[in-house]
Formats: structure tokens, sequence, C-alpha cells
């Protein structure tokens, strides 16, 4: 848990990397301090004991050339009583102890003859050193001060100094000239009080490195909480409040150095994105506001094939709720997933499609949306309403195919349909015939009767030629009062019935208490050979024409011989 509250925060990374600075600093600092003052230290110590060791040399001659030697004896036993020398002895060059028993006397005495110095009583031979010993060898080969750390029997560090004592020239007369070294000052000191005085300064480095780390660390975590982490810690919080979508917090600009910077340059990036973010949502209403008001249905799915929105036209076009689309799919749409499906992988490529979709006919654009890189983001269907489109159509088509007074097919629908008929009777080998007959004398009707009069009976034709026919027969106003009849599939003997029913049912109608009657002129292949629609509508012309000809109200079928027609 600490390891992670420390690995998340940065101030304590930071203060952990200077602490491990300084400390390491202030360490080698105070070891290079106590090591040195430790060694400056024993030198002053191990200085001031040399010259403490010349000095009792010098006392120690003074007093031996006064011919006392006991006093020097009792001089270097006061000395040792010095709380800080542990042991000072006075020795001999084969490393007794000097002053203990009598032989220096006897020599002395021998070579003086005339004065004699007193013997001691008590002799004793104390040997402090051997006469081998290094030390005491490079003493006497050197002629200078020898010092040499140890430990004494305690443990304790101790200074020991062996100095040589000059053969001066006043020595001479009592010891001779024959040695330069008259004997060996040994002087040990404890070095105790030295050791203890020095670790008190590594426990007051110890104190004083505590401490000034532990200020160091304070000042320094104060110093980058301040400057540093502070600040870094309100970006960081603001990026992650900005992450959440919260764009509208500033951070505080305390300072001009880099991270007053890039405060300063997060708060304009979340103005910029805020600006960004409002004109996009502003956007987004706008669009979202065409889509809900636009008359073509809407519908759109997410990349999973979620649907994500309906829009009030496709729920008024299908006749469904909104959670109806959305719980069945884009593919359930129109009822028709598998042509969903194909038209959705088409793309729309062959153009929109239409459907009739309960009261309407719907034109649809299936689409499925690629985000720039490639991948599907989603699926959508227009729906645009074009029933009364197609109704107009049908309207426009009808009247451009019909006659507007009698309601008949016009001449524009006949040549069409006669020309289809013909191949197909060619392709079947089936025969095809063409009624065409005109009302007899209808200037003279007008004119006895009026225009409309005239008209309500062309009427009264149509309906009853239309009657006549069979359901697959095409009645046509040709013109006028010419009217054509196209039968498909039917022999010269079935046109030439048709005729004559046509005519016989004219003939027995009245309008208005008038009578008209028709001539009917009738062609029909393979009973004429003809070689074109237009061909065989002429040969017809021409039957109907023998028909007035023949005296009118009859049926004259192309073909037959004279011209002569068959009559009712
Ligand atoms: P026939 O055919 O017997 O030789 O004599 P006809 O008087 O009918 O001669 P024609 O075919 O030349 O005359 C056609 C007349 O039909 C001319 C015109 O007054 C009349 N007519 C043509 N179209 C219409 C129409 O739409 N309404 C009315 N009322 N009369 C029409
Ligand atoms: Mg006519
Ligand atoms: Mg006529």
């Amino acid at each position: 848990m600490a390891i992670k509250l420390f690995a998340g925060r940065i101030r304590y990374k930071i203060i952990a990397v200077v602490g491990i600075a300084v400390a390491a600093g202030l360490i080698a600092t105070a070891a290079f301090y106590t090591t040195h003052q430790e060694r400056s230290v024993l030198a002053q110590n191990e200085r001031t004991m040399r010259k403490l060791t010349e000095s009792v040399i010098e006392g120690l001659q003074s007093v031996m050339l006064a011919g006392s030697a006991d006093i020097a004896q009792a001089f270097a036993d006061r000395l040792k009583r010095v709380p800080e020398v542990e042991d000072f002895r006075v020795l001999r060059i084969d490393g007794l102890e000097a002053f203990r028993d009598n032989s220096t006397i006897e020599e002395v005495n021998e070579r003086r003859g005339e004065e004699e110095f007193l013997t001691r009583e008590t002799e004793a031979r104390i040997r402090v050193l051997d006469r081998r010993d290094p030390n005491l060898q490079r003493v006497l080969a050197t002629r200078t001060i020898l010092s040499i750390y140890d430990e004494d029997q305690n443990g304790d560090p101790t200074l020991t100094f062996l100095s040589p004592i000059a053969n001066q020239k006043a020595c001479h007369k009592c010891h001779g000239s024959a040695r330069p070294i008259r004997g060996v000052l040994k002087l040990t000191t404890s070095l105790a009080q030295v050791q203890r005085d020095i670790l008190q300064a590594r426990q007051d480095s110890l104190l004083v490195l505590v401490v000034a780390l532990t200020g160091t660390m304070l000042l320094t975590g104060f110093m980058l909480g301040r400057s540093v982490v502070g600040p870094i810690e309100r970006v960081t919080k603001a990026m992650s409040r900005a992450s959440t979508g919260d764009l509208e917090y500033e951070v505080p600009v305390g300072s001009r150095d880099e991270l007053g910077r890039m405060a300063q340059s997060f708060n304009v990036m979340t103005s910029e994105l805020r600006n960004t973010y409002d004109g996009l949502r502003r956007e987004q209403d706008k669009l979202t506001t065409i889509i809900r008001s636009a008359g073509e249905g809407i519908v759109l799915t997410d990349g999973s094939g979620c649907v994500v929105l309906v829009n009030p036209a496709a729920e008024r076009l299908l006749g469904k709720s909104r959670e109806e689309i959305v719980s069945g799919g884009l593919e359930a749409l129109l009822d028709d997933p598998e042509a969903m499906r194909s038209w959705l992988a088409e793309d729309h490529a062959e153009g929109p499609v239409t459907v009739r979709y309960g009261r309407h006919v719907l034109q649809v654009f299936a689409s499925t949306i690629h985000a720039g890189d490639g991948h599907v983001v989603g699926s959508a269907a227009l729906l645009r309403d074009v029933t009364e489109e197609k109704r107009l159509e049908e309207e426009l088509r009808r009247l451009s195919t019909t006659d507007g007074l009698t309601g008949l097919y016009n001449r524009r629908h006949l040549d069409a349909t006669l020309e289809t008929e013909w191949h197909r009777a060619a392709r079947c080998k089936e025969p095809l015939s063409v009624v065409m007959f005109d009302v007899d004398h209808f200037k003279i009707f007008n004119d006895m009767h009026g225009h409309d009069q005239g008209d309500r009976v062309l009427c009264r034709v149509a309906e009853i030629f239309r009657d006549t026919l069979r359901g697959h027969d095409i009645a046509c106003r040709y013109g006028g009062e010419e009217f054509v009849a196209i039968l498909p599939a039917t022999p010269a003997s079935g046109a030439q019935q048709v005729g004559e029913r046509i005519r016989a049912a004219v003939a027995a109608s009245e309008v208005d208490g008038l009578k008209v009657t028709v001539s009917v002129g009738i062609a029909c292949v393979p009973w004429v050979v003809a070689d074109s629609p237009r061909h065989l509508l002429e040969l017809a012309d021409g039957a109907l024409y023998d028909a007035k000809r023949a005296g009118r109200d009859r049926v004259s079928m192309a073909g037959e011989v004279g011209g002569e027609a068959a009559t009712g």
C-alpha cells in the first residue's frame, strides 16, 4: 500500500531522489570530515607526546650530567603516575630497564677511577624489550624517535615512543664514546581518551548529519511542493477532470516558468476544446433537429448493429413505435430481413429501391457507414414516402395513354401496343387482328344535333366498344369518330365476329333517342400479308373504306375477293 502510494506520487519520488543524493553527499562529507578530524587529533597528540618525550630526555640528561641517576629514576617513576602515561621507562640499549641494577654504576666507577658512585642495595634485572626487538634495533640504527600505535591488555589503543638517548660529549667521561646511543626512552601513553573524543566527534557529526538531512528533506519537500509538485498536481488534476469531460476547470497559473507556461497552455487547450466541443454540439443539435423534423424516415445503427436513432417520420411511415423499431433492428425494418441485408450489401449502388409497405410506397436508401480507416461504424436507412409521387406518375402515364373524352386508350398507346403485339404474334406464330370502325355520316349528325350531342354519342359508342371486347383485347380511339381494337391471338373469323358484334350493338343502341351506325374494316395476319404494324392498320383502314363504299353500317374484311364485306 505504502509502495503504491509512493509510486503514485511524484512528490515522494522527488523527495526520495533528492534525499538519497543529499544523504550521499552529507555522508561523504561527514566521513571525510571525521576521518580528517581523527587524523589531525592523532597527529596533534603525537606531536605533543613527541615534544614531551624530547623534554623528558633533555631533563633526564641534565639530571644524569649532574650525577644524580637516582633522581632520574624517581623522575621516571613520577611520570608513570601521570593519568595519560601508561608506562615510562628508561632502557639500556640491550632492552633492560636502566637504574634497576648496579652494572652501569660499576662500569662508570671503573672508568672514572678517582670518584665512585654508590651502588644500589637492591638490584633487579627487568627486561622490557628483547635485545633483538626490531623497533629497538630500528631506533638504534636510525637514531630517531619511533612512534608505535598498539593496544594495551584492556584493548585500549596506545601510542608508544621509542626515543634514542644520544651519547653526548658530556656523557663520555662516565660512559665512554664507543656507542653513539646511550639508551632508549620508552614512553607509552593511552589513546583511550583521544579515542573517546573521536567517537564523540563522530556521534556529533552523525547528529548534525541527521539534522541536516532531515532539514534538507523537509525544505526540499516544501520547496518542491510549492514550486514543482503543486503546479504539476494541479495540471494533473485538471487533466483527469478534462478526461471525464469537465472542460470548465481552469488551472491557476502561479509562475512564469515552464510549469506556469504548461498550466497556461493547458488552459488554452481546454478553452479551444470547449469551443470546438460547443461548436460540435451546436452542429449536432442542428443535425438532430433536421433529422427529427425531416419528412424522410431515418433509422441509424451503431457499429454493433444496435438502432440508435429513429426519427418521427420513420415511426409514421412504418406504423411502428420507436421501441418496436429498436427491438426489431434495422434488418427487420420493412419486415424483410433478407432484402434489407442485400440492399445494405449493395450500398444502393443500383440506386434506391422502391417498395410498397402498408399504405405507403417507400423509396429505401440503405447504406453501410464506414469510418475514414474503412471499418464499419454503423448503418443507415432513409425512407422516402413516394406514394403521392407514384400516384401522380400513374395518373400521368394513364393520361398519356388514354383518351380524355371516352377513357379508351389513345393513338399513342395503340401504336406502342400494336408494335409489341406484332412482334409477339410473330414470335409465337399466332394470328393478330385489327378492327377499325368509323361512325357513319357523323358530320351531318353534328350539324343536326350539335357537337355536344355528338360527344355523348361517341362516349356511348366507346362504352359499347369496350363492353364488346374480351379482357386482353385493346380498345383505342384512333382519332375523331374512328376507333381501333387490337385482338391478340385472334384469327380472321374471330375478328369478323367481333366487328359484327360492335356494328350490331351500336346500331341497336340509341342516345337521347338518336341512333348512329358504324362501318367496320378488319385486317388479320396471316389472313392478309402485312409487313409491319402500320401496314396492318392501313389494310384495316382500306377494308373500312370498302365498307363505307359498300353502303356503310357493315363489316369489311381486308383480303376478301372484291373487297366484299360480310354484313350483319
Ligand atoms: P362518313 O364517315 O360516313 O364518310 O361521313 P362522315 O361525316 O363521318 O365523314 P368524316 O369522317 O369526314 O367526318 C368526321 C366528322 O366527325 C367531322 C366532325 O364533325 C366529327 N367529329 C370528329 N371528331 C369529333 C368529336 O370528337 N366530337 C364530335 N362531336 N364530332 C366529331
Ligand atoms: Mg371519319
Ligand atoms: Mg364518319
